[in-house]
């Protein structure tokens, strides 16, 4: 279906949760500082030792990727957290702060290849771009690496910013449609005159196929 005589439909791929496994990457960083006996100087030290002193009765160690995804959630959708999900909140973007070897290494997420191809078959493989949300300066310069490393995107269409409702204006003449595992981001994009669709579940096989079946619908 055409939307207001717009031409050209656009797809942006979001990359965590989407074209990278970022919780499990998550969970494995978390897991090593948790089990592990680092001293790390000043905040990080302090809040890997409050982690590390919980007692509560919901803690769950190992940390699991679907506890990531879930908390996740849980703070996109401003619920209350649990003592525990409290104090891995606190801690978990130390480990991955000024990391360019963590972001570079992360795993590619299942299902990509087939929903960046798939996407390509839909709208034409120059319509399909990247559009990712850096956590620092080290994970932009990384990001870029690993997509020139595991996807064929040149870096023209590539863009790594956090604000993703400054991009539908950037394509006035067409059709923007973001394929993001969170709410916050589809909302983002679509304040500014895009659309979204949820990558559920993220990471995922399961998700590519349903993101694909979404946007079938929607072009
Ligand atoms: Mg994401």
């Amino acid at each position: 279906m055409e939307t207001s005589g717009k031409h050209r439909t656009i797809v942006f791929l979001d990359m965590d949760g989407v074209l990278v496994d970022f919780s499990i990457g998550l969970a494995n960083a978390l897991n090593k500082d948790i089990g592990g006996n680092i001293d790390y100087p000043r905040s990080r030290g302090k809040k890997l030792n409050k982690v590390k002193a919980y007692t509560g009765p919901d803690k769950v160690f190992p940390i699991t990727k679907e506890f990531l995804v879930n908390l996740l959630k849980k703070r996109d959708a401003k619920q209350e957290l649990t003592g525990w999900e409290t104090v891995i909140k606190r801690y978990q973007y130390s480990p991955i702060t000024d990391n360019y070897d963590h972001w570079a290494r992360l795993p590619k997420a299942d299902g990509a290849d087939y929903l960046i191809r798939g996407c390509f078959d839909l709208v034409g493989e120059e319509n399909v771009y990247v559009l990712s949300a850096p956590v620092d300066e080290a994970s932009i310069d990384a990001k870029k690496y690993w997509l020139a490393k595991n996807t064929p995107f040149p870096p023209e269409r590539i863009i790594i910013r956090e604000d993703k409702d400054a991009v539908p204006p950037l394509f006035p003449d067409s059709r923007c449609i973001l394929i993001d595992d969170r709410e916050k981001y589809k909302a983002l994009f679509s304040s500014s005159g895009g659309e979204g669709i949820i990558h559920t579940p993220e990471a995922s096989m399961e998700g590519a196929k349903n993101s694909l079946l979404t946007l079938s619908r929607m072009i």
